[in-house]
């Protein structure tokens, strides 16, 4: 269970975080102002903490430098007005790791949070899935969903859809798509990749790669 500390001088906004965070399974404290805020946060007690730049006592970009400088590298989340992110950033000279302007939505700010708090692996885990229009292919998996239901693809198929997601918008060769497919060995005579586009048409949608007349496909971006 992941502990955040949220502080907040503003009751309703300082609330509809508390609650939406004990909703999604975290247990939130929340601080009023900046001196007690820079006390629990380098408490070692939490796993991140959100926090206002407007504060009494000591406003949220003191409270983050003292944090620095005391040691503390939890994730920090800053709520700053709209129309002040850019200031903020520069106040805070990359010591926060994340802006939430507000207004937001609870949405957005859980996004961050999950984002803040997920593991290293996560983050691999991210780069392992890639998207372009309704295709989703999931490269740790070997799974590909369109519209997110599931699609059978064959591992030449996966391999030829994987080299379109990673260059959408480029025109690849049949060379190109040959080497990387089957590669290199095979006979540049071949059709073969014109036969295995079509078979990724039926199956992703017809209309996503393009045939690019005398030189190859194109994933439309
Ligand atoms: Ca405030």
């Amino acid at each position: 269970m992941n502990r955040i500390l949220i502080v907040e001088d503003e009751v309703r906004i300082a609330s509809f975080i508390e609650k939406g965070l004990r909703a999604e399974g975290y247990t939130p404290t929340v601080v009023a102002d900046g001196m007690s805020g820079l006390d629990y946060a380098v408490s070692g007690e939490f796993d991140l903490a959100i926090i206002d730049i407007g504060l009494p006592r000591m406003d949220g970009f003191t409270v983050l430098q003292k944090m620095r400088e005391m040691g503390s590298a939890i994730p920090v989340i800053v709520l700053t007005a709209r129309d002040s992110v850019a200031d903020t950033v520069r106040g805070l000279e990359g010591g926060a790791d994340d802006y939430m302007p507000k207004p937001f939505r609870f949405a957005e700010l859980i996004a961050r949070v999950r984002l803040r708090l997920r593991p290293r692996s996560g983050a691999d885990e991210e780069q392992t899935l890639l998207t372009r229009g309704n295709i989703a292919l999931n490269l740790l998996r070997r799974e590909v969903t369109v519209a997110d239901r599931p699609v059978e693809l064959s591992a030449r198929e996966f391999a030829l859809a994987e080299m379109f997601l990673r260059h959408p918008g480029q025109v690849l060769s049949r060379e190109q798509l040959l080497s990387h497919v089957w590669g290199y060995e095979f006979d540049p005579g071949s059709n073969v990749v014109d036969v295995y586009v079509g078979y990724l048409r039926k199956k992703l949608g017809g209309k996503l790669i393009k045939t690019v007349r005398g030189t190859g496909y194109r994933l439309d971006s």
